[in-house]
This record gives C-alpha cells, sequence and structure tokens, in this order.
C-alpha cells in the first residue's frame, strides 16, 4: 500500500462528523441529577431565579449605610445570620452580620469584623475606608432569572450539575443514550475467568471499551466474541443492527485477518473508510451495515484506545448532539528526540515530567501497560522530526473521558 493511498486523520474526522450528523439521536428523556451526570443536555437550561436571589454578605462584619459612617460609633440594631429574613436598617445604625446572610434593606455595604472596633457599650467604629457595596454579592451578579445558564449539547459533569441544583432543578431534559453493540472478534479470544488455550489471550478490549462507552454516556450491547469468519460476521451484524445506533468492533480489520469485517461492509453499497495514516491504528475501518454505521477499531489494544478516542469518541459525542467534540490538547516540550521522520501521524503515550514529555520505552501497539503509566499522548505529525525543547501537541488522557 503506497502512502499516497492512507487518508489523513483530520479527512477521516470530516467524514465521521458528516456521518455523525445524520445519524443525530433524535429522543430525550428526563432524569433527575443524581442520574444524569455523562449525559448530554436536549434542550436549553433557562435559570428560573436570579442568582444569588437576595443581595448577600460576603464576609462575617458590619452592615450599614454609607451616609451613617460619619456618625460613627453606630448602635448595632440587629444580627442576621445566614438563613434569616432581615428587617430594614434603622437609620444611624448598624448590623451584625454573617457570611451568606442577606443584607437588610438600607445598607449598601459590610466592613469584615478585623477592620471594625467594638467599644464597649456595643457601638461599633469603623476603622478603614469603605466603599458602596464593598463586601455584598449582589442580587443576581451571577445571573438573572430567564438567562441561558447551559446550551443544549453541553456535557454533564458535576459542575452542570451543580449550576442546575442551585437552580431548584430536581431534572434535567437529556438527549438518549446511544446505543452501541460492542463486538470482539478474534479466533484466539477467551473472557477473563476462562481457562486459557494454548494459543489464546484474554479480551482486554472489550472492558476497555465498555468502560470507556458507558463514560461517554452510551448504552452498551455486550455481543461477545465473534470467530474470524465472514458468514458468522455477517449474521451477528444482522442480529445487532436492529438495536444498535452504531455496532462497534475490535479486531479483524487488517490483512492478515482476511479483512473480514471489511469484507462484510464492502457489499453495503456505501463507500468504506479505511487504511488511514495513524500510528497506531492503521486498518481503522468504517462503514455501514444496512443503515447502522459500524466503526471497526483495529485489535491491537493501543490501536483500539488511540483510534477509539480520536476518531468514535468524537463520533458518538456528536450523535448525541455535542457540538464541541475535539479534546482539548496543550502544547508541551519534547523531552525525546524523533530523528527519523513517519510517514503516518503517530500517537505516543507519554508522561509528563515538568513540563517535559518522556516517552514510556516500549510503544508497541500491542502493549496497554504503557497507557496506565502515561498521562496521554503527544502527536508527532507525518514526515517532521523533532528535537528535545521542541514543542509537540499533547492529549491528556482525561480530555478523552
Ligand atoms: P487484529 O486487528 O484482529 O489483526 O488483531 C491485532 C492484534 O490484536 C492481535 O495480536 C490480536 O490477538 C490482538 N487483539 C485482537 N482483539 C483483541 C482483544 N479483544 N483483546 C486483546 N487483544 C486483541
Ligand atoms: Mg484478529
Amino acid at each position: 500500500m503506497s502512502r499516497a493511498a492512507l487518508m489523513p486523520v483530520e479527512d477521516a474526522l470530516d467524514q465521521l462528523l458528516a456521518m455523525a450528523s445524520e445519524q443525530r439521536l433524535p429522543d430525550s428523556e428526563s432524569l433527575p441529577l443524581s442520574a444524569a451526570r455523562g449525559r448530554v443536555l436536549a434542550s436549553d437550561l433557562v435559570a428560573t431565579l436570579d442568582l444569588p436571589p437576595w443581595p448577600n454578605s460576603a464576609m462575617d462584619g458590619y452592615a450599614l449605610n454609607l451616609a451613617d459612617l460619619h456618625r460613627q460609633p453606630l448602635k448595632v440594631s440587629q444580627k442576621v445570620y445566614a438563613g434569616l429574613a432581615p428587617d430594614a436598617l434603622l437609620p444611624g445604625t448598624c448590623a451584625r452580620i454573617f457570611t451568606g446572610a442577606p443584607v437588610p434593606p438600607g445598607a449598601n455595604c459590610v466592613q469584615m469584623q478585623e477592620n471594625v472596633e467594638v467599644l464597649e457599650d456595643g457601638r461599633v467604629r469603623f476603622l478603614q475606608p469603605l466603599k458602596l457595596g464593598q463586601n455584598i454579592r449582589a442580587q443576581g451578579q451571577e445571573n438573572r432569572a430567564g438567562d441561558t445558564l447551559l446550551r443544549a449539547g453541553k456535557r454533564l459533569g458535576p459542575f452542570e450539575l451543580a449550576v442546575a441544583a442551585a437552580q431548584g432543578i430536581t431534572h434535567l431534559h437529556v438527549v438518549r443514550r446511544a446505543r452501541v453493540a460492542l463486538l470482539s472478534t478474534g479466533d484466539e479470544l477467551v473472557e477473563p475467568g476462562q481457562p486459557l488455550r494454548p494459543g489464546s489471550i484474554y479480551n482486554s478490549n472489550r472492558v476497555l471499551l465498555a468502560h470507556w462507552l458507558d463514560a461517554l454516556g452510551c448504552e452498551v450491547i455486550d455481543a461477545g466474541i465473534l470467530p474470524d469468519r465472514p458468514a458468522q460476521t455477517r449474521l451477528k451484524l444482522e442480529q445487532l443492527q436492529v438495536a444498535a445506533d452504531l455496532i462497534l468492533t475490535t479486531g479483524g480489520v487488517s490483512a492478515g485477518d482476511a479483512d473480514c469485517l471489511g469484507q462484510v461492509l464492502r457489499d453495503s453499497g456505501r463507500p468504506l473508510l479505511w487504511k488511514l495514516a495513524i500510528k497506531p491504528g492503521k486498518p481503522l475501518t468504517v462503514g455501514h451495515f444496512g443503515t447502522v454505521p459500524v466503526i471497526g477499531l483495529p485489535g491491537n489494544p493501543t490501536s483500539a484506545l488511540v483510534t477509539f478516542g480520536l476518531l468514535a469518541r468524537p463520533y458518538l459525542l456528536r450523535i448525541q448532539g455535542v457540538q464541541d467534540v475535539m479534546p482539548l490538547s496543550l502544547t508541551v516540550t519534547a523531552g525525546f528526540a524523533w530523528p527519523k521522520p513517519g510517514s503516518r501521524r503517530e500517537y505516543l503515550r507519554v508522561r509528563l515530567e515538568a513540563g517535559s514529555a518522556m516517552l514510556y520505552p516500549n510503544q508497541s501497539s500491542g502493549v496497554l501497560l504503557g497507557a496506565t503509566w502515561a498521562d496521554g499522548l503527544v502527536e508527532i505529525p507525518e514526515l517532521s522530526t523533532h528535537n528535545v525543547g521542541d514543542a509537540l501537541r499533547f492529549i491528556p488522557f482525561n480530555e478523552l473521558f
């Protein structure tokens, strides 16, 4: 296969995202906050409350009206704790106030308690200059009722759920889960718990991808292990296409497997995308079975990891309506030299040490352990070389969940 026939990573991504836009999940459901983490908001979240709902004190101290400052020392006319509704401030007095307590109507600033002197008769002298609004968290300073707080398509994590809770919201309208049928292919595979036959290996991709899919808000239809036989592959895909939004497979896409999945998908009449300029992961195969999209990841665990994270993940987020599907990346310094240019874009498992990317010593695509050691992937562009200290693009693993 000549280099010219390899598809650049961004072309593959463009095609996957175009496919995902055709495939957007139409249904949504209402879920309690406790069950909504990792899901995607189906409609805008609009505030029903001003936050804060009333002006409140940012400090433990004394609330007063600036116009009364020249009459100090001031008598303390009330004590306002958080959770109480204060009376209007009596003119010429101040109020003892605590953090989070509503500011009494009539008061327009708060002096922190460290900056006052309490006289023997209980009156208060203000020792430091004061400004209008000082130490008051104004009503609506975070948001006003009617403001759009979160847009449809936002993934819900702890921060977003807390924003909803602060509005008193108990349920959110979320896109239904993408149903992903997960299939491991390979005559050599056995599941953990089964005896290891001569020549066989344990299936690690299933656990890797089942957990990752779950973290991305998907429902996993576990379709087990399939031998490398086109007829059986076709039969299995026929069964799975009924319930699945996506069929995700590992293995059986490289030439050594006689490209079992590719053989089946080529019959669908729709274009097949495969042989990418990516390392690891070149044989990634994307197509359709009937109308259902199929993403065939390579079997090597790290190839599956890299292609799932960089290509299948954005696809899965986009069908759930997420706009922002690309992981955040950072520029880091290379802690290693790369003297030999490669024809494919390479993703290496690295750990950051004092801001420098250090290579896991064994970058073989069959080695999974490097991913547990590493903090993420650095990208080495096609046909490029670099020296120690040069800038590289780094994608933290955390960004891929
Ligand atoms: P394939 O893409 O089927 O040619 O597989 C490439 C390599 O990945 C082979 O060494 C396979 O044994 C290995 N492999 C395939 N599927 C899995 C799996 N589910 N878990 C662990 N290793 C796998
Ligand atoms: Mg195989």
